[in-house]
């Protein structure tokens, strides 16, 4: 389905999504106030323009109220990036998403109707850390704080060369398994019968403590 995006703020994050959006065939209006900026990303944006996004006049001019999603991308000139986001919320665009430099940052965002706010800096941190200390773990999703899908490495030789009849993950975990990964062969609703392997890749979803004892096993 084609959306069409305006990003404000092209330093490397916004340019990032910018030119993500575009590879994934999206229509993307590019917005900034520094003409060089603007200059860099002419050939990738359905169309870049230099403007002050604070400037509600412009705005509307732009019919920014059109656009399916606006993302706020102005990062360290927080007053441009609150005034902003309140301008595109109030021409009406139903989804916005903003960038946060600090917590109470984040809490304004949210309290002018952000739809999303992200903290790159935090979050990309945060994934960083997790990573680090749970190096098998390549994916992970918190469905919520007691239920997790997470991709695992079958990096220890209990697992290695057992069938998941024999492993039983239900049992012994109370984990389902929901893919494997072999190479780049992905077997989805996987039957009792194959075969794990060192390196495979294996998705499970359960409670978070689960996931946490099986990956414990893996290190
Ligand atoms: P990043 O961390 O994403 O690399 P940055 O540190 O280069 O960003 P920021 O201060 O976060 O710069 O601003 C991101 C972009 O937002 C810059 O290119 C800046 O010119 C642009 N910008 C700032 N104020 C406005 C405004 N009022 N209207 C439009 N663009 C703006
Ligand atoms: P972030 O984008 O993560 O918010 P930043 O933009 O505030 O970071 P950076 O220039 O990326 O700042 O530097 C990150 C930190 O590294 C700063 O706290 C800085 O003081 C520190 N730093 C920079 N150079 C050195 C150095 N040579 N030795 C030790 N620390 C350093
Ligand atoms: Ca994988």
């Amino acid at each position: 389905m084609k959306q069409n995006f305006a990003v404000i703020g092209l330093g490397r994050f916004g340019a990032s999504i910018c030119r993500s959006l575009v590879a994934a065939h999206q229509d993307v209006l590019a917005i900034d106030i520094s003409e060089e900026r603007v200059n860099a990303l002419a050939d990738v944006a359905t169309q870049a323009i230099v403007a002050n996004a604070q400037d509600e006049d412009t705005l509307r001019s732009l019919e920014i109220g059109k656009f399916d999603h606006v993302i706020v991308a102005i990062g360290k000139n927080i007053q441009a990036n609150i005034l902003v986001t309140l301008i595109v919320k109030e021409l009406g665009v139903p989804d916005i998403t903003a960038k946060a430099e600090n917590n109470t940052h984040a809490r304004v965002l949210a309290r002018i109707g952000a739809d999303q706010v992200v903290h790159p800096e935090r979050d990309m941190g945060e994934r960083v850390a997790h990573h680090l200390l749970s190096p098998n773990i390549l994916n992970y999703l918190a469905i919520n704080d007691d239920v997790t899908m997470a991709e695992i490495k079958i990096s220890s030789p209990e697992f290695v060369g057992k069938s998941l009849t024999e492993l039983n993950f239900h049992q012994q975990f109370g984990l389902t398994v929901i893919a494997i990964q072999h190479g780049n062969d992905v077997t989805v609703s996987p039957a009792g019968n194959n075969i794990v392997q060192l390196n495979d890749e294996i998705s499970v979803v359960g409670s978070t403590q689960a996931v946490d004892e099986l990956n414990d096993r893996m290190m």
